[in-house]
């Protein structure tokens, strides 16, 4: 029943993928989070197929293949639909050769068992197969769906032994309690507390890329973070960061995932909150965007702010980022602020010459001034519009450089 509801949610593309393995006497399965999403009634983001036909077999069975990760099993078949293009990702069953370092391993084995390809993942409810042919069925080797139903996270296997392999599993099962909204079974957290000199080698990239999906996954990111701050685990993800009850709640309130971010990182400031990102190699405008968001004084310590004021943090933060920053002051009471920071931007805002209702070569013609004297001349208009909005339309503009011209 329920196996039956998931495989009507599976798109066309991967069923035709599904089929054509199947009918060439291999095993093909939907695996991972999109079995998970589909029997949780939540929309999965991709389908990953594993099949045991091995990735040259995968490739002569459709015309239309690309060798993505070919050393770990990995082949992403097009599937050509009304004129679109529907990439598929298969991967053959495999398992995990000697683990180093607590890294990824250094190779992987294929295998025809999908039981085998079950057990090398992280999580029971991550470890649930969706068989579509001849009638749909879930595989769950390891107890996944009892688990999804009570609510509860467990690693397949031991969890010391799991955490000890790959050392971002500790950090993913902060980020799965909180976006499945599971439980730890007993002695889960225990193993991630003692995995932490395995969670330092990992890369940071790889820390990024789980805290990301807490923000824009979770209903209650604070979830990830207490349990990560709980563990120790947090200190060694993001050293530095805020790690106070205020910090990892306020991200909760917020919908944004930026501003979710900078609702964690706000008690760090500008420069702490580049730090731990750049740290955490994310991207440079990501960077920019949530420490841009991070300088922002807190609404309390602006109660009798002039609307010069206003307009002059707009300007440090970016008003391309204005929709932020109305969600994150709003977080803190702020709500009256930034509506007022919205109206008077409306009535008349410029955040440089280019936004002046004239252009340079206009203010140039009408002053005689050139290089480096326009650029004063411009910035001292952009300095009095901002003064009086007023004066940003053409006619009172050029009333002003008359006044300003040097004589
Ligand atoms: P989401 O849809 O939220 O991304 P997901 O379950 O698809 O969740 P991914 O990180 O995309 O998560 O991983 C896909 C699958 O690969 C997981 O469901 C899990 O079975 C397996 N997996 C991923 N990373 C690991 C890991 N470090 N150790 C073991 N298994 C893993
Ligand atoms: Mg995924």
């Amino acid at each position: 029943m329920e196996a039956a509801k998931a495989a009507a949610q599976v798109p066309s593309s991967v069923k035709e993928v599904l089929r054509v393995l199947s009918e060439a006497g291999h095993h093909a399965v939907v695996v991972g989070g999109a079995v998970r999403d589909l029997v949780l009634d939540l929309k999965p983001g991709d389908f990953d197929v594993a099949t045991s036909a091995l990735p040259e077999e995968v490739m002569a069975l459709f015309p239309h293949t690309v060798p993505t990760g070919i050393k770990h099993g990995t082949v992403t078949v097009v599937m050509d639909e009304g004129g679109k293009h529907h990439p598929v990702e298969v991967t053959t069953f495999r398992v995990e050769g000697e683990y180093k370092d607590g890294r990824r391993p250094h190779q992987v084995s294929f295998v025809r068992e999908l039981r085998e390809d079950l057990s090398r993942r992280d999580f029971t409810v991550n470890a649930l197969a969706l068989v579509l042919w001849p009638t749909p069925r879930l595989e769950d080797p390891f107890g996944g769906l009892g688990d999804l139903r009570a609510g509860r996270l467990r690693t397949v296997g031991d969890p010391m032994h799991r955490f000890g392999e790959d050392g971002l599993r500790a950090v993913r099962a902060a980020r799965f309690a909180a976006q499945l909204e599971l439980t730890a079974v007993a002695g889960l957290e225990d193993a991630m507390r003692q995995t932490i000199p395995i969670v330092r080698k990992v890369a940071p990239e790889r820390y990024l890329q789980e805290l990301k999906k807490l923000f824009e996954k979770a209903r209650a990111p604070s979830v990830g973070l207490k349990m990560l701050q709980r563990t120790g685990l947090l200190e060694v993800v993001a050293p530095g960061a805020p790690g106070d009850e205020a910090s990892l709640t306020r991200p909760d309130r917020a919908r944004d995932p930026t501003v979710r971010w900078a609702a964690w990182l706000w008690d760090a400031g500008r420069h702490g909150a580049h730090a731990t990102l750049k740290a955490l190699k994310a991207s440079n405008q990501h960077q920019v965007d949530v420490a841009a968001l991070c300088s922002l004084p807190r609404p309390a310590t602006l109660p009798h702010a002039t609307d010069a004021q206003l307009r002059q943090l707009l300007r440090t933060v970016g008003r391309a980022r204005l929709e932020w920053l109305r969600e994150l002051w709003s977080l803190e009471g702020g709500a009256p602020l930034a509506q007022r920071m919205s109206d008077v931007v409306a009535r008349g805002y410029v955040e440089n010459a280019s936004e002046l209702a004239v252009d340079g070569n206009q203010v140039s013609a009408w002053s005689d001034a050139r290089g480096k004297a326009l650029g004063e001349l411009l910035a001292t208009l952009v300095r009095r519009v901002d003064e009086n909005p007023e004066l940003n339309q053409p006619e009172a503009l050029r009333a002003l450089v008359t006044e300003l011209k040097p004589s």
